[in-house]
């Protein structure tokens, strides 16, 4: 066995050992943690791993420790231990190409700048959609794997593959985005197509005006022609029945001849109120999908896809930073991007990570301005259904002392108010009790995926809130 690490070189060692992981983890993710790393010594059973900063170190150490351990283990055959170093020396500058993750490579089709076919750009237009929205371009993770691959099947196979698709997700999470690209990708394989990209509240004014100018007629002939019905936002047909009729008899149409329907909303259909059972069961009666927030890396992964346009490169570390403050909504995700590089082009000075970091913290700080403590505790309060005064006042049953929790978890995740603060916004004597609460709170969000969704539902109440507001939430 000794013969055989001293005969084998670290290096190779190492290459043996990233081949077995490159085949088990997804192409974003190897790129992510695994590519620049290195085998810096083997001593003792211990496994030294250099890398090339610390969140990467961290995030090695804290969620693929046993993966690292077990392939290197098989690989010499016997148990080892690892720990980890930070060596910035391994950071290899990448080439913009060389960021595209996952299965995003196939080469663009819709004729872009440079190659312009006017009329193609007039049927788009038509058609209501944005070339800006394509499947190229849309980073694949877990968080919207089904979404993304039966979006693609139903732009090769309209009315054939699923029929409806339902997609559904929190607030800026890409449900526009594949709706679109559904629409963009299925008509340049077949610009014959009749194709239609609308919002729920746009063919809600569209009714009303049909009703007003009694041009019924035409609005119905418009939407029952179609090969694809691509609507948006579905949520806002709840307790409008006029629409729910109309839409009723449209999608039987169209679903009796074979077209396509996608819909989106941003929540599944059990759930949309004030919908008569008929149009929920048709909304169900496909494939029903959801989005959910991205993970770090898919964050990563999808500011690098955002940097291959830019003229300015960033330094892998104020990456993470970024992906490190925005979790929960792409969009924002975007909005602390084009923050950091518009003072990157306004300076013509690189970023640091400190000053990254206050960038972003400056944005949150905005998020005060428009999002009270109070507000945050009616959301709360609504979402559970404990009054306000129960959150603040001294009973412990369950449910009143879960909310409470809730509510301190949330006022340090979003306000990124201090302790003593939150004490006084719930009336608790001292802050180690909100400290414990928000401790409690966090270990059962990594554990419980029913916990995780119930605050990203709160999140998402509390983003909608802040956009009336009209700023920007990077926290
Ligand atoms: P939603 O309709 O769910 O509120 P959008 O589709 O408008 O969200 O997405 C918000 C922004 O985030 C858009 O600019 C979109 O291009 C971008 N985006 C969302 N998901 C992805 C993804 N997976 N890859 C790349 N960009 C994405
Ligand atoms: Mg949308």
């Amino acid at each position: 066995m000794c013969y055989f690490i001293i005969t084998m070189e670290k290096d190779s060692i190492w290459k043996q050992v990233l081949d077995k992981i490159r085949i088990k983890v997804s192409p974003q993710t190897y790129e992510t943690w695994f590519a620049e790393t290195k085998l810096l010594n083997l001593d003792k059973g211990v496994g030294e791993i250099g890398c090339k900063n610390r969140y990467i170190a961290h995030a090695l150490e804290e969620r693929y420790y046993n993966l690292l351990r077990s392939c290197l283990g098989d690989i010499l055959k016997r148990e080892v231990d690892l720990s980890f170093k930070v060596k910035p020396e391994l950071a290899v500058q990448k080439k913009p190409s060389e960021f595209k993750g996952g299965k995003n490579e196939v080469p663009m089709l819709i004729p872009s700048a440079g190659f312009v076919d006017v009329d193609f750009s007039d049927k788009l237009k038509r058609c209501c959609l944005n070339q800006k929205y394509t499947f190229e371009n849309f980073v694949v993770g877990s968080s919207n794997r089904l979404a993304h691959a039966a979006a693609l099947a139903v732009s090769e196979n309209p009315g054939r593959a699923y029929n409806p698709l339902f997609i559904y997700g929190g607030v800026g999470l890409g449900k526009t985005h594949l709706l679109q690209a559904i629409g963009n990708k299925a008509l340049t394989l077949n610009p014959q197509l009749h194709v239609l990209y609308i919002n729920t509240e746009q063919l809600l004014n569209e009714l009303y005006e049909g009703i007003r100018k009694q041009t019924m007629k035409e609005f119905r002939e418009k939407y029952r022609k179609l090969d694809i019905f691509l609507l948006d936002d579905v949520q806002f047909i709840s307790g409008k029945e006029a629409l729910q009729e109309e839409f009723f008899n449209t999608f039987n149409t169209l679903y009796n001849a074979g077209k396509q329907m996608v819909i989106t909303s941003d929540r599944p259909p059990g759930e949309i109120s004030r919908l008569e059972e008929r149009v929920r069961s048709r909304l169900a009666g496909g494939l029903v999908a959801d989005i959910t927030m991205p993970d770090f890396e898919m964050r990563v992964a999808i500011l690098q896809k955002k940097l291959e346009n830019e003229t300015v490169a960033l330094p892998e570390a104020v990456i993470m930073v970024i992906a490190e403050c925005v979790k929960y909504n792409i969009r924002e995700l975007e909005g602390a991007l084009n923050t950091i590089l518009m003072y990157v082009k306004t300076t013509g000075k690189m970023v640091t990570v400190e000053e990254a970091r206050r960038l972003l913290q400056r944005s949150r700080r905005d998020l005060r301005k428009v999002i009270s403590p109070g507000d945050i505790l009616n959301i709360v309060s609504e979402y559970f259904g404990v009054s306000v005064e129960d959150i603040k006042g001294k009973k412990r049953t369950a449910d009143i002392a879960f909310a409470r929790q809730v509510a301190m978890y949330i006022l340090r995740e979003f306000l990124n108010l201090p302790l003593i603060k939150i004490a006084s916004v719930v009336r608790r004597q001292d802050h180690t009790t909100v400290l414990h609460a928000i401790r409690k709170i966090e270990n059962s969000v990594r554990r419980d995926s029913t916990l995780r969704s119930k605050i990203d539902e709160i999140r998402t109440l509390i983003l909608q809130k802040s956009e009336k507001g009209n700023v920007s939430v990077f926290y």
